[in-house]
């Protein structure tokens, strides 16, 4: 189809740009959150003196208009290698392409200022990705993402078409109120924090449909109360498979402190991915701290920016899951310092996040989706902490404030509403 409307619209023109002497080998696309992402290689003969300054992905609709996403890269006398991945939620921005088709080249900009263009073959075990916007005025943008041919060149291809729904499996946002069945969380008296995340994910749930959005619950409090929520979180109706079998486009995960670091400080802590623009969670951080009158959390332990922390996987954690997989005799899983810690955002990011649970542990099932190139974005947001009083009280009596702040990142970042 692309093609059709390619020689209609005399683009072919263009093709005539792309480099036949090489061919970029794509070995990694995916999609995060919102954001498409790819890397790959190319061989090239280096050429003496001559340098290479840029290598962008050139993303080209059928009107001629263009956007250059910034790889980084490298090359030596064997090649170059490129990726757009260094932050999962940037690159090619999905909700923002407008009805139309578009297609990828690679670009290498050379210090004798020569450009090349590049065509994409892919070398992935992946293929077409289906992709739908978040939902606005009841309509969704559908994006099939896929490789085509023109004459000999390969390239990638988006096709853009407006005025879809989205089909039955597949949400706006996921809401993860944390622990839940036997686990209550963390406890104040007789306060336990998977009653008051649940409430809370209720809430929310309601004031986004009342924007339109359609919303995913990982859990609504008519889970069994025996149930060991820990144990069955990767069961074929645990918690993991359930929110990524939503397709959702962001998950929150709702909690509250349990360690208190200090007597007597308390406030929000967003935890964010790996290799991710910290600027949404900032937002998320800033938001609930005015609207719900509270403060940034002083734990100093992972942070990041004020309210918003990393926390991955430290080299005695790496040492300790190692230990255990040799002790049940398991192969261990690939960690590094670069995997995130936090289960819930690790396990919905898929290829992007190094997701990890693949069944190789027996002590409990398998995230089906650890190897998808479909990743969702996911924040753990603590509230405050259960054992500070001010915190608790504060949660428990004015929770419109804290909600307030949540859906109000929401609108401003996914633009709903303005
Ligand atoms: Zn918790």
């Amino acid at each position: 189809m692309i093609l059709k409307e390619l020689e209609k619209n005399g683009r072919k023109n263009l093709f005539n740009l792309v480099d036949k002497t090489s061919l970029v080998n794509i070995t990694k696309y995916a999609i995060y959150g919102t954001h498409f992402n790819i890397e790959g290689t190319l061989d090239f003969i280096k050429i003496s003196g001559i340098k290479v300054e840029n290598v962008d992905l050139l993303v080209k609709d059928l009107d001629g208009n263009e956007q250059n996403i910034k790889a980084e890269f490298n090359y030596s006398d064997d090649g170059l290698s490129f990726s757009t991945f260094g932050e999962i939620n940037e690159g090619i921005d999905l909700e923002n392409l407008s009805e139309n088709s578009y297609y990828i080249l690679l670009k290498v900009s050379y210090s004798n200022s020569d450009i090349k263009y590049f065509s994409l073959v892919n070398s992935t075990e992946y293929n077409n990705i289906t992709y739908y916007t978040i939902t606005k005025n009841e309509f969704n943008n559908k994006i099939d993402i896929g490789f085509e041919k023109y004459n000999d060149i390969s390239y990638m291809s988006l096709e853009v078409k407006g005025g879809e729904k989205l089909p039955e499996n597949v949400y706006d946002i996921a809401l993860d109120a944390g622990h839940g069945g036997r686990d209550k969380g963390a406890t104040s008296g007789d306060y336990k924090e998977a009653e008051i995340v649940l409430d809370y994910c209720l809430k929310l749930k309601t004031e986004l449909e009342n924007m339109g959005l359609k919303v995913f619950l990982s859990r609504d409090g008519t889970e069994d109360s025996k149930e060991d929520t820990t144990l069955t979180m990767y069961d074929e109706n645990g918690r993991i498979n359930l929110l990524n079998g939503s397709y959702a486009k962001l998950i929150l995960s709702i909690h509250i402190n349990e360690n208190k670091y200090s007597k007597s400080n308390g406030g929000v802590e967003v935890y964010a991915p790996n290799d991710c623009d910290l600027g949404f969670a900032k937002e998320i951080a800033n938001n609930i701290v005015e609207k719900a009158n509270t403060s940034f959390s002083q734990n100093t332990a992972y942070k990041e920016e004020e309210g918003v922390y990393v926390k991955n996987f430290r080299n005695a954690d790496i040492v300790a899951t190692e230990s255990r997989a040799k002790r049940n005799g398991y192969e261990p899983y690939h960690v590094t310092t670069s995997t995130p810690y936090i289960y819930v955002i690790r396990e919905t990011g898929g290829i992007s996040t190094n997701a990890f649970v693949d069944g190789r542990n027996k002590s409990f099932g398998t995230n089906k989706y650890y190897n998808s190139n479909v990743g969702i974005e996911t924040y753990q947001i603590e509230l405050g902490y259960m054992a500070i009083e001010n915190d608790l009280q504060n949660i428990l009596n004015n929770p419109q404030g804290y909600i307030d702040g949540i859906i109000e990142s929401i609108k401003n970042h996914y633009k709903i509403g303005l």
